[in-house]
């Protein structure tokens, strides 16, 4: 009969066994646009959570945009007076 040559280390094993009770998560529609959303969280889509209105989507883009590289220089001075 064979015999594994090395035992099983409980990482390894525990790290192999992590997948076995991952699960799809839960998607609902949306009550607003009618698109899939995960339970009892904010529609990324159109923002609204509830029926209510939660993020602002325009504005978290323009934002978004607006602060790419900015605040990596600004980081890198304050390191430079120190
Ligand atoms: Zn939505």
């Amino acid at each position: 009969m064979a015999l594994p040559k090395r035992r099983t280390p409980k990482a390894k094993q525990r790290s192999r066994r992590g997948h076995h009770g991952v699960s799809i998560p839960q998607l609902v529609r949306c009550t607003t646009c009618r698109s899939l959303h995960i339970n009892h969280q904010t529609c990324k889509v159109c923002g609204t959570y509830n029926g209510r209105q939660v993020l602002n989507q325009e504005e978290e883009l323009t934002a978004a945009a607006a602060d790419d590289g900015d605040e990596i220089e600004d980081d890198d001075e304050d390191e430079d007076d120190d």
